[in-house]
């Protein structure tokens, strides 16, 4: 399931990439621009426009403002659940790859990296991921939210 964010909607992106989906969230274009990405990409628009979501076949039309309450609706539509935290970039979308102490040296402060011993990496932008405070604060949220009963 390949998912594609409207340009408002840059937070739910960032969550759903942690979550582990493959999610689009491209600078501000055009509505066409946005048909064209899921056809062609066969990604799942979620939008907060009306007419825009009507538009696309399978679009989900995204309501709130918080964000807590649009990872539930999207999970009101598709089957959403933490898929593989740390496989995807949350800030360019770019599958992770393992990555030791040594070669996250000058990414990561030196007590975090002598508190773990697993670090990630982005291809794609070069940001440094690890399972620290955010991490469990992510997992804490998502597990808050009970996707099961959303
Ligand atoms: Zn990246």
């Amino acid at each position: 399931m390949k998912l594609l964010c409207d340009h408002m909607l840059g937070s739910l992106a960032r969550w759903l990439r942690f979550m582990g989906y493959d999610t689009a969230y491209p600078e501000a274009v055009g509505d066409r621009e946005l048909l064209m990405i899921a056809r062609a990409e066969d990604r799942v628009l979620l939008t907060r426009d009306k007419e825009l979501a009507a538009r696309a076949p399978g679009a989900i039309r995204i309501r709130s403002d918080v964000l807590e309450e649009q990872v539930r609706e999207v999970a009101a539509s598709l089957p959403l659940r933490l898929v593989d935290p740390l496989s995807r970039c949350s800030l360019c979308n770019t599958p992770l790859v393992a990555a030791t102490p040594e070669e996250v040296q000058d990414l990561v402060p030196e007590d975090v990296r002598a508190k773990h011993a697993e670090f990630w990496r982005c291809p794609g932008c070069g940001k440094a991921y690890w399972r620290g405070t955010h991490w469990d604060k992510m997992i804490e949220r998502l597990n808050r939210l009970d996707l099961s009963k959303a």
